[in-house]
């Protein structure tokens, strides 16, 4: 696992590679553009190459970007689909001039309309933008389900997937605050363990590419997104630790996108944590299959 945080790139795409070393970061996420509004950032060649050349020494592994929130793919009205799609391919040609290893989307929303229709719209727009760019996997983040958004189940997502056409770039990002907010109980190894059965089930393990790690100010269910920092809501230190040490997350990167200890976002103290989180984890994992294995041999002797 590349474990890191969302750090911004204000000066510069190459400074968020020292905004990430700085925090001890393996993996970032970066928006390509300022995340409320549509003007895109007008990235050249030389801003590609600098950042190409920063991250090569660094300690960075992993890349993502996040495509701005406004975009909308399943909306019904021309203008938003137009500014999604032009939006969404100028993410994906940046991925690939970067090299990263997806972008992650918000699916879309319904609104008050129906899912069906919605799904079907989304898929279109990002069948085109896949279409018209090159490289780079984009990933379908999973949501809390607050409104019409769409992703709040893996069977959502897979019919997204299915929409956009399945091809070998279309991807998943899991994010923990959304998994427990939209009903998935993962604030233990065991419940993980199901929601990942389930996730490879409805849409192959293969198809998951990233993963956001956020604590979630709303209980289970809630369907509402609001990040906590890393062990203080809902999951806990527990639950952020079973996350962590999941073992089929372990060649993905993971990122948090919390507001962190000053409101800021992520500090290095949250990210050092996610590796002691990550160390717990796997110990307490450990322990668990001693045990396991200690209660089959009496009850096999006995
Ligand atoms: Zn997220
Ligand atoms: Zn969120």
């Amino acid at each position: 696992m590349l474990i890191g945080a969302h750090v911004s790139p204000a000066g510069g795409l190459y400074k968020a590679i020292g905004r990430g070393a700085e925090r001890g970061c393996e993996a970032i996420q970066i928006f390509n553009q300022s995340p409320r509004m549509w003007r895109p950032t007008a990235y050249g060649e030389d801003d590609f190459a600098a950042f190409r050349d920063a991250i090569k020494p660094s300690p960075i592994k992993a890349v993502l970007i996040h495509a701005v929130y406004l975009l909308n793919c399943a909306s019904d009205d021309p203008e938003i689909r137009d500014k999604s799609v032009t939006s969404l391919i100028q993410s994906l040609r940046i991925g690939a001039e970067i090299g990263a290893a997806g972008v992650v989307l918000h699916p879309g929303s319904a609104k008050q309309g129906d899912v069906g229709e919605a799904i079907a719209r989304a898929g279109a727009v990002i069948k085109e933008a896949l279409a018209e760019s090159e490289r780079c996997p984009l990933h379908l983040e999973d949501t809390a389900g607050a409104g019409g958004t769409l992703g709040r189940s893996f069977a959502e997502l897979a019919a997204l997937l299915g929409a956009a056409g399945g091809g070998a770039r279309l991807g998943v990002c899991l994010d923990s605050c959304h998994l427990l907010a939209s009903g998935y109980d993962i604030r233990t190894p065991q419940g993980l363990r199901e929601t990942i059965d389930e996730f490879d089930r409805e849409l192959g393990l293969k198809r998951l590419g990233s993963l956001h790690l956020n604590d979630s100010q709303t209980p289970l269910g809630s369907n509402r997104d609001r990040h906590a920092n890393v062990g203080q809501g809902e999951l806990g230190e527990h639950g952020c630790a079973a996350f962590l040490s999941e073992p089929r997350f372990e060649k993905l990167p993971l990122v948090i996108e919390t507001q962190g200890p000053k409101g800021d976002g992520p500090s290095a103290e949250e990210v050092q944590l996610c590796f002691k989180l990550r160390k717990r984890g796997q110990a307490a994992r450990q322990r668990g299959a001693g045990a396991a294995r200690t209660r089959a041999r009496r009850s096999k002797s006995g």
